[in-house]
């Protein structure tokens, strides 16, 4: 079934130069890039894309990365481009990510892990309305 993911690559991944191998990456994997855009997060805009995660410890720290510089937001489709788009980050640690995954090139930390990608269909079309309208 087509699908559509929201795909972001964080601000840890845009100050190391790899913005490039990560969009090379998706082109390769087979997803049609439907829309993309390089903006700096408010931590206002942050605390609402990450609500979900609110009452978690890390909610605090992660909300601080994800405004500290620009990243670059992508609209993804494919089939299956939902579970496709998270086989390909890799899981969220970066060193349990299996080799070959971009979390485990190119994350650094359980935070700082390069890499976003929708987590079901209902976040897919939050995260993308979040965007893209
Ligand atoms: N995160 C964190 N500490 C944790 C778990 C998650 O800083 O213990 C950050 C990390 O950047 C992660 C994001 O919060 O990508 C969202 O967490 P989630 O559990 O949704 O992981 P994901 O879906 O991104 O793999
Ligand atoms: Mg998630």
């Amino acid at each position: 079934m087509v699908e559509r993911t929201l795909a972001i690559i964080k601000p840890d991944a845009v100050k190391k130069r790899v913005v490039g191998r990560i969009i090379q990456r998706i082109e390769d994997e087979g997803f049609e890039i439907l829309g993309l855009k390089m903006l700096h997060l408010s931590k206002e805009d942050a605390r609402k894309f990450y609500y979900v995660h609110q009452d978690k410890p890390f909610y605090e720290s992660l909300t601080d990365f994800m405004s500290s510089g620009r990243v670059v937001v992508l609209l993804l489709e494919k089939d299956n481009a939902i579970k496709h788009w998270r086989e390909v980050m890799g899981a969220t640690d970066p060193a349990q990510a299996k080799p070959g995954t971009l979390r485990r090139q190119f994350g650094f930390s359980v935070e700082r892990n390069a890499v976003h990608g929708s987590d079901s269909p209902q976040t897919a079309e939050f995260e993308i309305a979040f965007f893209f309208g």
